[in-house]
């Protein structure tokens, strides 16, 4: 028996990093997991494991800048185990750059991914999770919407819109109905430098994940513990650095 038998989670950017991480502690602890990311043959293999370790999980294609991907995750999850309790937002990408670079079709995707494709789980969500009585949205967004940095300004924007959005929908939200939480991560050993376009960028932000990173299971952790709580706790907003990070 785990402490999370009765809940049923799903999780964008399930492929890799903090996702993955948090889909296999999530799964160890008793919960059902529903994942979602465009690489369809990594959450099969992740989906494998899960299950052949004795846990619940089904995998599903999403790409989070499609509304009706994000809907068929939340249905998934609603047909395979019945309900929808838990959906957390790991899906994101950072091609980080000066705004003077103006690279700005770097932009537009940050904020179709980091932002519409959180909004795009919470439109999906929302009625299933009304019409449960509950639901808890948990989000990553980052340490960057913190201290904000040169080359970080755009990214920083999108996590910062959505903390807001987090923030609102908690205030509008105080009938007990839905729980909002979001997880503030510093650097993370994973594949977060893939994604930065501006190959000197890159190399840097690979610099900082090789000096100190964390390892992504240290976020699960956290996104775990903002679930196990009882129904009247609700966990707002958590920052997680490594300890040697300014
Ligand atoms: P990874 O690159 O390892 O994981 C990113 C995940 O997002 C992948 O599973 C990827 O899956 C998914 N993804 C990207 N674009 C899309 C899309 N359009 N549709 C669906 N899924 C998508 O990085 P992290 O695990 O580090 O990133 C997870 C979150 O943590 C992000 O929101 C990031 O901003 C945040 N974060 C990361 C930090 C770090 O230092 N690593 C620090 C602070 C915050 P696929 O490509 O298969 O679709």
């Amino acid at each position: 028996m785990g402490s999370l038998d009765d809940k049923v989670v799903a999780i964008t950017g399930a492929s890799s990093g903090i996702g993955e991480a948090t889909a296999r502690r999530l799964a160890g602890a008793g919960a059902a997991v529903v994942l979602g990311a465009r690489r369809a043959d990594r959450l099969e293999t992740l989906v494998d494991e899960i299950r052949n370790a004795g846990g619940r999980a089904e995998a599903v294609g999403v790409d989070v800048t499609v509304a009706d991907d994000l809907r068929r995750l939340v249905q998934t999850a609603v047909s395979t185990f019945g309900r929808l309790d838990v959906l957390v937002s790991s899906a994101g990408i950072g091609p980080i750059s000066p705004v003077g670079a103006r690279r700005t079709g770097d932009w537009h995707a940050m904020i179709d991914v980091n932002l519409r494709g959180v909004l795009h789980g919470i439109d999906a969500a929302l009625p299933v999770f009304e019409e449960n009585g509950h639901g808890h949205f948990i989000t990553i967004v980052s340490t960057a919407g913190i201290k904000i940095v040169p080359t970080m300004a755009v990214y920083a924007g999108t996590k910062n819109a959505v903390r807001t959005v987090m923030e609102g929908l908690r205030q509008e939200s105080t009938d007990g109905t839905i729980k909002t939480t979001a997880i503030s991560p510093g650097y993370v050993r994973t594949e977060f430098a893939d994604s930065v376009t501006d190959p000197q960028i890159r190399a840097q932000v690979e610099r900082g994940m090789e000096a100190f990173a964390l390892a992504p299971d240290s976020v699960a952790r956290a996104v775990e513990f903002a679930i196990d709580q009882p129904w009247d706790v609700e966990i707002g907003e958590l920052s997680i650095r490594p300890t040697a990070q300014g």
